[in-house]
């Protein structure tokens, strides 16, 4: 409970930091970019080389400023906008969305790799009662998961997305969760998996076992900042050179009569 608590307060530090930092290089990025579109203005007057470099300086002053909007919204997980969601349908909704992140992967020869992602284990829709979230954070947070289990599969293979429904009491929700009702939504590979030493830092911000480029180590920071401010858990079970599964654990909308929103998939996101 305490070093719960402890990763809770270094959350919140390192989430205050990162926002001062990123809303400062935004302002910084903000006038580069600028003077690079001015730059670029000059058309005619410019070589083709000098071109193709402003060209390039301007591609990676946009990743940047991606960079930052991703932590500016880690730190401001207070922004988000909690509603009743039916979260098979948002799966269902997802799906094209999802499938689409996954096979723009490429394996180590360069070649695409082949992914199934199955539902198959989604409670019945009668049995799922709505989840209070955010609808459009659990998308990204889906899409992100799917993106480390297809990392985590290099030759490919299935990422497999269930829900269900359950309630915890007092002894079983422990740590972070309040006793009540839950929706576990879970994504679950059957990739390489991780040892305990990487399984006990997958939510420090930064964290990553992957090559620059490929990996920032603020997805799984991100998605469990976001679940907890959305009152629910994020849980990781995983086995080296077996698989992962994690497991989002988000509240039951209890107001009767409430309406559904299922939003719809948005504009694929780069990986974290
Ligand atoms: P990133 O994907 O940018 O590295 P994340 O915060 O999403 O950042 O993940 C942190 C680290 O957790 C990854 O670098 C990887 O080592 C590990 N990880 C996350 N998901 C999985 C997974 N499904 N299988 C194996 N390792 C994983």
């Amino acid at each position: 409970m305490e070093a719960r608590l402890r990763q809770a307060e270094k959350m919140q530090a390192l989430g205050t930091m990162a926002g001062g930092i990123a809303h400062d290089f935004n302002n910084l990025l903000t006038a580069v970019m600028g003077s690079l579109e001015l730059a670029s203005d000059m058309g005619p007057e410019l070589d083709q080389g000098t071109a193709r470099l402003l060209d390039n300086a301007m591609a990676a002053a946009r990743r940047g400023a991606d960079l930052t909007r991703r932590l500016l919204n880690f730190s401001r997980p207070r922004d988000l906008s909690l509603q009743p969601v039916d979260v098979n349908a948002l799966l269902r909704g997802l799906r094209d969305l999802l499938m689409q992140g996954v096979a723009s992967r490429r394996g180590p020869d360069g070649g695409r790799v082949p992914f199934d992602i199955r539902m198959d284990g989604l409670a019945p829709d009668g049995d799922l009662p709505p989840v209070r979230t955010d609808a459009g954070q659990l998308e990204l947070a889906l899409l992100n998961l799917c993106i480390n289990a297809s990392d985590a599969m290099p030759e490919g293979g299935t990422i497999t997305l269930s829900t269900a429904q359950v309630h915890m009491d007092d002894a079983a929700a422990g740590g972070d969760l309040m006793p009540g009702d839950y929706v576990v939504v879970s994504v679950a590979d059957q990739g390489t998996g991780m040892p305990p030493e990487t399984l006990a830092r997958i939510f420090e911000p930064f964290f990553t076992t992957k090559d620059v480029g490929r990996g920032t180590g603020l997805g799984l920071s991100m998605i469990y900042g976001f679940v907890r401010h959305s009152g629910g858990d994020v849980r990781v079970t995983s086995a080296p050179g077996q698989g992962t599964r994690v497991d989002l654990y988000l509240p039951v909308h209890h107001c009767p009569g409430a309406g559904l929103a299922v939003s719809n998939p948005t504009a694929p996101v780069a990986a974290s």
